[in-house]
């Protein structure tokens, strides 16, 4: 058995934070890679140290001194070390980089720097071997990353030790550092565990997995036990806070499991991601998993009489939008017409453009457009086999007085999706998470 753990900035905040970490990985043997983050946040108003390393870097960049943030950063790490009684030598590597900041160094490097000096902090601390992520992360000239001769790497590298690395950032094929977008030691974590065939990706952070809804618009709302990969890509498409959405891929690809724990409540089993349960798995009778949503869609409706039974005319109206580069959100659609749904943001500059071209191409007889749409979709893979999912959804809505202006399914089954005024938005979801969760 093999877990690989990842941790997150908080995980790695301050000495207590590491002291957490450790106890959690020799608390089982099959806890052997760790993949970590720069040291994040230690209470509200504190920083992260990938910001100040940006931070730096944009000192560099527009030649005004950065010793002030330079401190913070060093100081971060040597209390860490001095608290913890290691002996990683920080001093030469920071002397070494502080050289190669003065006659340029790119902002990838240096902000990677943050994963960089957590993983020899944590090697040391857990008496595991470093390694390297630039040694065996590669990616292409494209941005993406080389799986195959990246996983060869790291599996020749690990060899059944126990490891820790950085996550965040790799190589590129010059030789130079290139990181993830922010967030992207998830992605870390998950390349090294296909690539190290682990049974389990362990997510640690400082929530006890993914909650039914957002904890903005729904007061404590329950953790999530059990998710499939399609319904937690539903969540997150349609506007949940999750992963970074690069982790998901590589793991389950090698269908390996994903677990989101909390470094500060270790005790709590968390949420467990799988393609599928079995039956006997599911603890509890909720046909719904989660409860998601996004504002500001636009409506663009076209009726023509007849319609459905020309050819071509759906077709013409995407091409319309392929051709702006607005992407269509859902269709729903009558005899005689049809509604493309749209981020507000991404039409408003070309709103005009498109209208104009789907007049005259479609020749419709009306045509119009509704704002301010809000999307409200309720995920759960027990829908398909309850009867009646649907209407309870429609029915607790109406009976709160929330208008439903839009309705779609997936074909999987999966959701459930209504279009609701924005101002009803936050409403909508609360209603529906105390009618079917409380
Ligand atoms: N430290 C990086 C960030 O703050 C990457 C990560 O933590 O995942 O974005």
């Amino acid at each position: 058995m093999l877990k690989v753990l990842k941790f997150g900035g908080s995980s790695m905040a301050d000495a207590t934070q590491f002291a957490k970490v450790r106890s959690i990985v020799e608390s089982e043997e099959s806890r052997r890679v760790v993949v970590v983050s720069a040291a994040g946040k230690r209470r509200g108003g504190d920083h992260k140290l990938t910001d100040l390393l940006y931070l730096c870097h944009a000192h560099l960049k527009y030649g005004v001194s950065c010793d002030g943030v330079w401190q913070m950063i060093t100081e971060r790490y040597l209390s860490i070390r001095d608290e913890l009684g290691l002996s990683t030598d920080l001093e030469s590597e920071f002397a070494a980089l502080r050289q190669k900041m003065d006659s340029g160094i790119s902002q990838d490097e240096l902000v990677s720097r943050g994963e960089y000096f957590a993983a020899r902090l944590m090697a040391d601390y857990l008496g595991y071997e470093f390694i390297d992520s630039a040694r065996w992360l590669y990616f292409r000239l494209d941005g993406t990353v080389d799986q195959e001769q990246s996983y060869e790497a790291l599996r020749k590298l690990a060899q059944g030790r126990r490891v820790v690395i950085p996550g965040f950032y790799g190589v590129m094929p010059d030789g130079a550092i290139k990181t993830f977008s922010r967030g992207g030691s998830d992605i870390t974590g998950a390349l090294a565990a296909a690539a190290l065939g682990a049974d389990v990706y362990e997510n640690w952070t400082d929530v006890s997995g993914f909650l039914m809804a957002d904890p903005r618009i729904v007061k404590d709302p329950e953790p999530i036990e059990r998710i499939t990969y399609s319904e937690l890509r539903e969540l997150s498409y349609i506007g949940a806070q999750v992963l970074h959405e690069g982790t998901i891929f590589p793991v389950r690809e090698k269908n390996i499991t994903l677990n989101i724990r909390n470094t500060n409540q270790p005790q709590h089993p968390g949420t467990m991601i799988r393609e599928s349960f079995e039956e006997g798995e599911i603890t509890d009778d909720r046909f719904i998993t989660g409860i998601a949503g996004k504002k500001n869609f636009s409506v663009i409706t076209v009726t023509k009489s007849g319609m459905s039974g020309q050819q071509g005319t759906l077709r013409q109206m995407l091409e319309i939008l392929e051709k702006y580069g607005v992407n269509v959100e859902y269709i729903p659609s009558g005899i005689d017409s049809v509604s493309l749904v749209v981020a507000s943001d991404k039409a408003a500059p070309c709103l005009y453009q498109i209208m104009g071209d789907l007049q005259k191409e479609i020749k419709p007889d009306t045509i119009h457009v509704t704002e301010d749409m809000a999307i409200v979709a309720a995920v759960g893979r027990k829908m398909a086999y309850k009867p009646g999912s649907s209407g309870k959804i429609f029915a607790t809505l109406g009976e709160n007085h929330i208008n439903i202006r839009m309705i779609t399914q997936g074909p999987e089954e999966l959701n459930i999706i209504v279009g609701v005024d924005n101002k009803d938005f936050e409403n909508a979801i609360r209603v529906l998470y105390n009618s079917f969760v409380k």
